[in-house]
């Protein structure tokens, strides 16, 4: 194992299986780091390595290519000697403690010293007759997305399926070029799994004002079609809503492919712990793919969490990156998020997982508030509505341990930086970079 021209010699090097955001990001900080070793990025997809939230944004309205979003130029892979290998998916990893092995599709080996899997996450699909009518997609990268954008120019009836940040960032976009555009979304309300009721009410209104027909307890039958090609989305009271496009955006399910093959613990996503390190003890794991703990909800549920953002990618990376060098790192930093739906920019600080409070800052029909969560009266999280100076005062003050009491933070006319006060602590301080 590791030794394919038969030297004996142990295999030297990292390879990072997945070359998207947490894959660079390692990539970058192993050398930041001091490391002098081999470093191989490999991964499956044609372009060089890109950033994705701009697929559902700019991307679809034609302001932006796979190469204009790309993270780095090539130079930057050749001065800082990380081989960057696109078009290789690997399908077959081997090792012990000492490195192994990891085989591409193509039969091409990548032999290594330390391995990391940043292999992401793939759209939740859903078995829906007609799903493969033409015109349904799915959309996780610039190849999906290139089609998305062709077909969406061309249509006039959009159907997004699915009422989370991604279906209603493509449903705002659509809408906003003069589609007609219907949400389908299966719960009572918008974006569920990640705000309060507060905020999805707002979203849902917001986007009624604009013109997007939003179905809340949608219940889709099938897709229909004439001719091989979407023609609508049947309801469950027999309803047909006009399609020339489907867009199925119902979330994601991390790869755990090859993490099962190396027999590493698997939960929604690979476990490590707070090293980035999986139960092997010898393999890392960050981004989409990984269930770490988190600092902001050690005081809640099982204190760990897989989360979806670019912030969560890049923190996650440069802690795998410090483990595979011996060097003590662990991730706490606050977690933070955005969404540009239309003209509305949402910011989230912090996790409101177990909020037993909610204070709204401003309002809502202005479309510039803020949400805040509330714990034990401690302040966890906010939800920042075109007010990006609520986020960065509550990010700061989650990084700083502070909370701004909730009586005080519903006066506008005092900054939310000057309310911050000591808070009895939650949980551990978490730190921002
Ligand atoms: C349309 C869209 C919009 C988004 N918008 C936002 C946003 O506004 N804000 C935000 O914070 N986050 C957003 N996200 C989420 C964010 O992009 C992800 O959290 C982030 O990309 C995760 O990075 P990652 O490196 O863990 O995984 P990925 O970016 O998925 O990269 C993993 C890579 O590994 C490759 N791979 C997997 N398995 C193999 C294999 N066996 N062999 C070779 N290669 C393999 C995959 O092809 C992929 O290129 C968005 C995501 C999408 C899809």
């Amino acid at each position: 194992m590791g030794d394919p021209i038969g030297t004996g010699a142990a295999p030297r090097g990292t390879l990072i299986v997945g070359n998207c955001q947490a894959g660079v990001q390692l990539a970058s900080s192993l050398r930041e780091l001091g490391d002098t070793e081999p470093i191989t990025l490999v991964g499956e997809e044609p372009h060089a390595p890109y950033q994705r939230p701009p697929l559902s944004k700019a991307f679809l309205k034609g302001e932006a290519t796979a190469d204009s979003l790309a993270f780095r130029s090539h130079d930057f892979y050749q001065t800082h000697r990380i081989e960057l290998v696109t078009r290789e998916r690997i399908v077959k990893i081997t090792r012990d403690a000492r490195g192994g092995e990891a085989v591409a599709e193509s039969g091409r080996i990548f032999p290594f010293a330390r391995l990391a899997l940043t292999v992401g996450a793939v759209p939740r699909t859903i078995p829906l007759e007609g799903s493969e009518l033409e015109g349904v997609h799915y959309l996780r990268d610039a190849t999906e997305a290139a089609v998305l954008e062709q077909q969406l120019r061309q249509a006039r009836n959009v159907v997004v399926i699915g009422g989370g940040f991604i279906g209603l960032e493509v449903a705002a976009g659509a809408r906003a070029s003069g589609k007609d555009v219907t949400v389908l979304e299966a719960a009572p309300r918008l974006i569920g799994r990640a705000v309060s009721e507060q905020t999805s009410a707002f979203y849902l209104q917001a986007h009624r004002r604009r013109g997007l027909n939003v179905v809340l307890n949608a219940t889709v039958v099938r897709l229909v079609g004439e001719h091989d090609r979407v023609a609508g989305v049947e309801l469950g009271d027999g309803s047909v809503v006009p399609a020339d496009v489907v867009l199925i955006g119902v979330g994601v399910i991390p790869r755990t492919e090859l993490a099962e093959q190396l027999g590493l613990l698997i939960d929604n996503g690979i476990v490590v712990d707070a090293q980035a390190l999986a139960s092997d003890g010898v393999t890392v794991a960050a981004g989409d793919c990984a269930n770490m703990p988190n600092p902001s909800i050690s005081d809640f549920g099982n204190g760990r969490l897989r989360l979806e953002s670019v912030q969560n990618a890049v923190e996650q990376a440069k802690v795998a990156a410090a483990t595979l060098l011996g060097i003590p790192a662990e991730h706490k930093t606050v977690p933070w998020f955005w969404s540009d739906q239309a003209d509305l920019k949402l910011q989230i600080a912090g996790l409101n997982g177990g909020h037993d409070q909610v204070v709204l800052r401003g309002d809502p029909d202005s479309e510039k508030f803020s949400v805040l969560y509330y714990r034990a009266g401690t302040l966890i999280a906010a939800d920042c509505i075109n007010s990006p100076l609520d986020f960065m005062a509550v990010r700061n003050a989650l990084h700083k341990g502070l909370s701004v009491p909730a009586d005080a933070a519903t006066d506008t006319s005092i900054p939310l930086k000057k309310l911050a006060t000591e808070a009895p602590a939650l949980s551990e301080k978490v730190t921002t970079p």
